[in-house]
Order: C-alpha cells, then structure tokens, then sequence
C-alpha cells in the first residue's frame, strides 16, 4: 500500500512538512477528499509533487500566503475529485478577497461536519476575545469526559486571528521544540460531542494506529489527559486521570504534562502542588479550596 511510504514510524519515511498526517489520514480514510496544505520551497514542491504521483492525488495551486511563524509560502489544495478541488478553489479565491476571512463554503469544500463549519463561524464574527476553545466547550455537555482524539486544545490552525496570539504562538512553539502536538482530528469540533466529529475522528486515528502505531499512541497519551484552561496558550496539562466522582469528577495525578504553556510558574507550582481536584459536572474546581488558581479556570475532561 503506497500510502504506508508516507504515514510510517520510520524516520526516514517521505516526508513533506507542510502536509500534516491528520490531514493525510482523512484522506486514507475516506473522511475528506480534499486538503488545504502549503508548501515553503522547491524542495518542499517537488516532495508533494512525488506525493501525488504516487497516490494519485489531484493539487490546484492557489497562492502566496505567511504561515504561523510568518514565513512566505504557497497555499494548495490536494485531494481525490477534480470537481470539489475546483469548488474549493473558488471558495479560497472569495475568502481572500472578502473582508470577513471566514466562510460557509470554504469550510463545507474541506470536508468539515456542517455543525462544526457553523459554529466556528458564529464564533468568528461574534467573538468578545473569548478562544475558540472556550467557545466549543461552552457548547459541550456537562457531566462527561472527551474522547482524546476530540482534543483540540494544541491545534492552532485558524484560532491564530491578533498579531498577539501570532506572537504567543511563537513563543509556546519555542517552549515545546521537537513535541508532536499534532491533533487527531484537523478541524475544530463544535462540541466535544459533536457526533459527526467523534465518528470521523474515530476513522482518522484508526488510520493513524494501523499505519504508525508509535506515534498513533504518543498522541493518545498527548490528549488523553485532562486539561486546566485558562485561555490560547494559558493552560496546564495535568498528568493523570479524570474520573467520576460524588455530583461530579475527580482528577488524580502527579504534576504536569506536556505541551508547556505560558501559564504563570506561580500558578503552575500551585497545581504541581496538589494531587487531587473535585470538579463540577461543568468542569469548574470546587476543592481543594486552598488552590488558588487565576480567575476563569476550568478543566476540560480528556479521556482516553
Ligand atoms: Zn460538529
């Protein structure tokens, strides 16, 4: 199978960096038929020229564009149907030239859960400078843990919308060198439930596992773990378990886990200091009274 060349656990498998695995394992699975990627230099052009040779994939170039880090490069579009790349296309070509840099067809042409392309967007034109993340899990239910492969708390695509959160990033991004913290699924979710989401994310990983299973599971570990979220890149990961507990859930573990954020040392040695939280079916801390954490906390319910 041609495919197992470019999602491996060996490390000298084909690589081109712009094109991410979840993106790669969607189009395996069947989940999308086109993917929105970019390249930086010949180099990175001729590898997903070789790509699509070989796998068969149809690529429509779009334009120049900057990355997260600021760096020129050309957006394009990869994908299995001439006809829904050409549909894309257009619906990249009005995004770039509106004002709004968000639209209902560009998020339906990459194949994204309609529920999901809607509530992004209402996220996008009504956002009081609130992160997506505490958008989405506003709109998730109470008294349950996630799934890890819904776990969208490190994927920054599009979430990225001042020229602080751009700078943020590259410092989160200089903290957590060398981690894979790529997500599962390559969309935003609406809910932490969103049924479309949990059964096309569930179709991704398994592509993930079978292919690569080292770094399938490095990445169950990475997002199965209950999350403190304050806000982008305020946030601490804590290393161990979310549970069911009298009226809510309990949390047991041993300091943090990875990624890092830029989360106050203070703040981070009062949560390293403690070994057990109570939560509300909502996820707000109710003890241990003592912990002073700052104001608008919450814990997102990971599981494995
Ligand atoms: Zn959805």
């Amino acid at each position: 199978m041609k495919i197992a060349r470019y999602l491996s656990d060996d490390a000298n498998r084909v690589r081109c960096p712009g094109l991410q695995f979840n993106d790669l394992a969607s189009l395996a699975a069947g989940v999308k038929e086109v993917v929105y990627t970019s390249i930086r230099d010949r180099r990175e052009a001729a590898a997903l020229d070789a790509l699509c040779a070989d796998l068969k994939f149809k690529k429509v170039i779009l334009g120049g564009n900057r990355s997260a880090d600021a760096a020129p490069v050309t957006d394009l579009l990869i994908g299995t149907s001439a006809k829904k790349l050409a549909a894309a296309e257009k619906a990249y070509r009005e995004v770039r030239s509106g004002e709004w840099g968000v639209s209902f067809e560009w998020g339906m042409s990459l194949d994204y859960p309609e529920c999901c392309v809607r509530s992004y967007i209402a996220w996008h034109t009504g956002n009081g400078g609130g992160d997506l993340i505490r958008h989405i899990r506003g709109l998730s239910p109470a008294g349950t843990t996630f799934p890890f492969w819904m776990n969208n708390v490190f994927n920054y695509y599009s979430r990225l919308n001042t020229p602080l959160a751009r700078r943020e990033y590259l410092a989160f991004s200089d903290l957590n060198r060398g981690l894979d913290r790529e997500s599962i699924v390559p969309w935003h979710p609406c809910s932490y439930m969103c049924a479309a989401t949990l059964k096309k994310g569930w179709l991704i990983y398994e592509v993930l596992k079978r292919l690569m299973p080292r770094t399938a599971a490095c990445r169950r570990e990475l997002l199965s773990k209950p999350v403190v979220f304050r806000d982008k890149f305020l946030f601490a990961v804590l290393n161990g378990r979310c549970g069911p507990s009298a009226g809510g859930f309990g949390v047991a573990y041993k300091g943090l886990a990875a990624p890092r954020s830029l989360l106050a040392a203070g703040t981070e040695k009062a949560l390293s200091a403690v070994e057990a939280l109570r939560l509300s079916p909502s996820g707000m801390i109710t003890s241990p009274r003592k912990l002073r954490l700052p104001e608008g906390c919450f814990v997102i319910p990971f599981a494995p």
